[in-house]
């Protein structure tokens, strides 16, 4: 399936200011929010849409990589789209798009979020999602790579074991909301008036309060920690592609869920290659001799070295194309090729013996050197 422009989606200009995204997303977002249109399906899918595509284009990040690669800039393989190499992606589900839209437009309003229908996340604290790039070479990319990687992140408060309230004290049922974490409110909003469910205030949603505070983490039941994750990556990917690590954000308030990490990978320039998509491309310098007698070369490859046939009359910048020499697909068979693309050297030092030779075949190529145009190289 071929995913929607995010700018069409939102129904801006390419070039559109940050105002004019976020008025448009607001006025698509209200229109097809869940609350107004319940038990409809479409609704929901346009509300969810409409929130990927303000997500991307609100970030500048985000927005420069769609704006240069397309959807495959975000993550999408070979660009078709739904994200990352993790195969999760850009792809959030309802309670991600509903957690977006209250944090720029506000809550209470559309409600239900924390209600009985169960999409919601249930409670507030939930720990911060984190991003880290991930450096790879093309060897590591042709081979597919762990990495061990450090993150500086909230964890669990170890003396509290995350409950956030002090040795042997519990913490208590909240009585604003009777420990439901949720109260009803109605609530004039600009889509009318509603019977709210809301998160109460008094304890975030908790349904407990913490009396008497862990020492070490104010009642927050996280501290400032690091641990390392072990990261395995596919062969194939490309910058921008990236994995998600469920839960390994950063520790959630008080046993609030936690957070994910988004592993996003970063390819180091290769000194030999251009790579083009899955096809890696290779300069090759060759004498004029060579290209004018035929020979076979060594060349690189990104796993060894592979000899490669020269036919006679070779022209300069004649592209060979080295199958399956290339990097593995992502998540597929096979792989791309290696490019070669052979490139007359002239030498910019003559012996007087070879001063001599080519002196000789000037005069005997006099005659017959095409004149010049398109498509003399063959
Ligand atoms: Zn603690
Ligand atoms: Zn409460």
């Amino acid at each position: 399936m071929s995913k929607r422009d995010y700018y069409e989606i939102l129904g801006v200009e390419k070039g559109a200011g940050d105002d004019d995204i976020k008025r448009a997303y607001r006025k698509l977002a209200v229109k097809f929010h869940p609350d107004k249109n319940p038990d409809d399906a479409s609704a929901e899918e346009k509300f969810k849409e409409a929130t990927e595509a303000y997500e991307v284009l609100r970030d500048g990040e985000k927005r420069q990589l769609y704006d240069q690669y397309g959807h495959a800039g975000l993550g999408g393989a070979g660009g078709a789209g739904g994200g990352g190499f993790g195969g999760q992606g850009m792809e959030f589900d309802l309670s991600d798009a509903l957690r977006a839209f209250m944090r720029d437009f506000g809550g209470g309003g559309f409600g239900d979020m924390f209600g009985e229908t169960g999409r919601g996340r249930g409670r507030s604290g939930r720990g911060r999602d984190l991003q880290i790039k991930v450096k790879l070479t093309l060897e590591e990319i042709a081979a597919g790579a762990k990495k061990k990687i450090k993150l500086k992140k909230l964890v669990k408060c170890d003396t509290c074991s995350g409950s956030g309230a002090a040795a042997g004290r519990e913490a208590v049922t909240c009585d604003a909301c009777s420990g439901q974490g949720q109260v009803r409110r109605v609530q004039r909003t600009l889509l009318g008036q509603f019977v709210n469910v809301v998160v109460c205030s008094q304890c975030n949603g908790d349904g407990s309060v913490v009396r008497d505070p862990c020492k070490d983490c104010n009642g927050t039941g996280t501290v400032r920690g690091e641990r390392t994750v072990e990261v395995s990556i596919p062969a194939g990917v490309a910058s921008g592609n990236y994995l998600t690590l469920k839960g390994q954000g950063d520790a959630g308030e008080r046993d609030a869920p936690n957070g994910d990490v988004y592993v996003v990978v970063e390819e180091a320039q290769h000194k030999l290659y251009d790579r083009h998509g899955d096809d890696l491309l290779l300069d090759l310098p060759v004498s004029m001799s060579d290209l004018a007698l035929g020979t076979k070369i060594e060349v690189p490859t990104i796993d060894g070295r592979v000899s490669l046939k020269i036919p006679p009359g070779t022209q300069s910048h004649k592209i060979f194309r080295m199958r399956g020499k290339g990097l593995p697909r992502l998540h597929g068979r096979g792989a791309g090729d290696q490019l070669v693309r052979v490139i007359a050297w002239t030498a910019q030092k003559l012996s007087s013996d070879e001063k001599r030779l080519l002196e000789q075949l000037r005069e005997q190529q006099k005659s017959t050197v095409p004149g010049p145009g398109r498509g003399v190289y063959g």
